[in-house]
């Protein structure tokens, strides 16, 4: 059993109260380290994170400085990519392909926002008068909390972390309690990369320790990735000191297959939409709307395929999906399964447990025989479940797409350039992909449309989050002015 502390103003330290809570590896089910749980840390942290963004080094450097940090970050993370992957899927059951991938994957970001670091700057106005000159500059909103989910820990909190960093706003960050221990990780890494102390602070534990943060009135803004529930009481809390938030919630995302679409593509496009990661992804492609023509044909191609994707050990490289991130979400899973079938579904693969591997795993899972109205189309399952419907038209296509609370991303598999352009406009979705999917990069704004959430991750709009602009008058010519004229 491994123990971590909290990281604070530099260095790690224990939880004030003591307060401590395991985490797990959710392949073998037991408990493998031991992390802080403790509310009374975040005000400790966010006092540091006040001191580093007024007084410390980091508030008087530029952005050439804070860049140059950034890369070096960027370069330890790479550096470190193989260790970090390891302990992510111990800590949350995804296969250290795909943990391995991001992992490496991670300096990109911050060389991205390195970029932008030195960049940031207002402009000068045109003046309604020549007696003035009127300029605005960009400053940081001050200190953020970044609260982060379990499915890709290090991933989402680099999506934060680099454009906070770049703006000069200094964090803290609590990670899923389900997933604790690699953000204390990578915060070690950011001393080594040279950032003053206080600038990145992770406080790890569960709800209350999330509470603490977004109830603090010593946050200026408060960055969430997470459930839409919790998402309510996040904001809720903010509004109580009128902290702005940027929300990125769940999903119910659909892929749309018309008859033009290369079938290889498009079934390979619904498996990596649904069953990469255990359908645990915010983008999961869980409602598949096929075109009545090759639906039976797509359907059955699925349902084959999916029968043999490689269960197992998601630390051995040949493994296709995990486990599912904790009992209580496999439960959950099938729990949602069962009222489908209860509501008329057919699973046509899957649905069940894989006994073979421990109880775990739920098996890759296809259902038919549902539509719009029934609750496992409407509701985030979080899991590896495709719901597979048919549809005639393409006005029909949008519409049942559009039939959805959530509005975070879409796959639309077509060849026909025209068809694709316009199914892109009607879709109320934060992202589109055209006869790909599951696409995320550094310089592509990523966020949600309806309950999806709003606000932006990723892209110049990212760091525009993160800084707030003020406008600058001086008077030039030396006049007395009318006190009571305003102009
Ligand atoms: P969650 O909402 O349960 O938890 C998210 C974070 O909030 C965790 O750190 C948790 O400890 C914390 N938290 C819990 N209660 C809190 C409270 N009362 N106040 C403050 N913080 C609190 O979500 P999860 O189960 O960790 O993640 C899964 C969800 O995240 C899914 O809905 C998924 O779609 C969504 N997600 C969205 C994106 C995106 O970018 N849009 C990416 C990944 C995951």
């Amino acid at each position: 059993m491994e123990t971590y502390d909290n990281w604070i103003d530099g260095g790690f330290a224990p939880p004030p109260g003591g307060r401590r809570m395991a985490t797990a590896n959710p392949y073998t089910g037991k408990p493998w380290a031991e992390v802080a749980d403790d509310p009374a840390a975040v005000d400790d942290a966010v006092r540091a994170a006040r001191r580093a963004f007024a007084d410390g080094p980091w508030a008087t450097m530029g952005g050439a400085e804070r860049a140059r940090l950034m890369r070096r970050l960027g370069e330890l993370l790479s550096r470190e990519a193989e260790r970090l992957a390891g302990v992510e899927t111990t800590d949350n059951g995804k296969i250290i392909r795909e943990t391995s991938a991001q992992a490496r994957g991670l300096q990109s970001y911050y060389d991205f926002f390195a970029g932008m670091a030195d960049k940031i700057g207002g402009e000068q106005l045109p003046s309604p008068s020549p007696n003035f000159l009127v300029y605005t500059e960009r400053e940081p909103v001050g200190v953020v909390g970044a609260i982060i989910p379990w499915n890709s820990p290090l991933a989402l909190l680099t999506w934060k972390l680099a454009p906070l960093l770049a703006a000069g706003c200094t964090a803290v960050v609590k990670p899923s309690d389900i997933t604790p221990v690699t953000a204390l990780l990578l915060a070690e890494l950011t001393a080594e990369a040279g950032f003053p102390p206080g600038v990145v602070n992770v406080v790890t534990g569960g709800a209350e320790v999330g509470a603490a943060i977004s109830t603090h009135p010593g946050i200026d803004k408060i960055t969430f990735t997470g459930g839409g529930v919790t998402a309510k009481h996040v904001a809720r809390a903010a509004a109580d000191n009128l902290t702005p938030t940027v929300m990125e919630l769940g999903g119910k995302s659909p892929q749309i297959i018309f008859p033009d679409a290369d079938p290889e593509a498009a079934v390979n496009g619904l498996l990596a939409g649904i069953f990469a990661a255990s359908g645990q992804t915010c983008v999961a492609g869980s409602r598949a709307y096929v075109h009545r023509d090759v639906v039976e044909e797509i359907t059955a191609r699925v349902v084959e395929r999916a029968g043999h994707l490689v269960l197992g050990d998601p630390s051995d490289p040949a493994t296709e999906m995990g486990p599912a991130a904790s009992d209580a979400q496999r439960d959950r899973i099938l729990a949602m399964v069962d009222q489908a079938r209860a509501e008329g579904a057919v699973v046509a693969a899957g649905g069940v447990v894989d006994e073979r591997l421990g109880g775990r795993f739920v098996r890759p899972t296809v259902i038919t025989g549902v539509t719009n109205q029934t609750t496992i189309v409407r509701e985030e399952v979080f899991g590896p479940v495709l719901a597979v419907m048919a549809f005639e038209s393409e006005d029909e296509a949008v519409k049942l797409a559009n039939d959805s609370d959530y509005g975070l991303a879409a796959g639309i598999w077509t060849s026909d350039i025209r068809r694709a352009h316009r199914m892109a406009k009607a879709l109320q979705v934060g992202t589109v992909w055209i006869n790909t999917y599951r696409n995320v990069s550094w310089m592509a704004p990523f966020g949600g449309f309806k309950q999806s959430g709003y606000g932006k991750d990723n892209g110049l709009e990212a760091l525009d989050g993160f800084l707030q602009t003020k406008t600058v008058w001086v008077e030039l010519s030396g006049a007395t002015r009318d006190p009571f004229v305003i102009g």
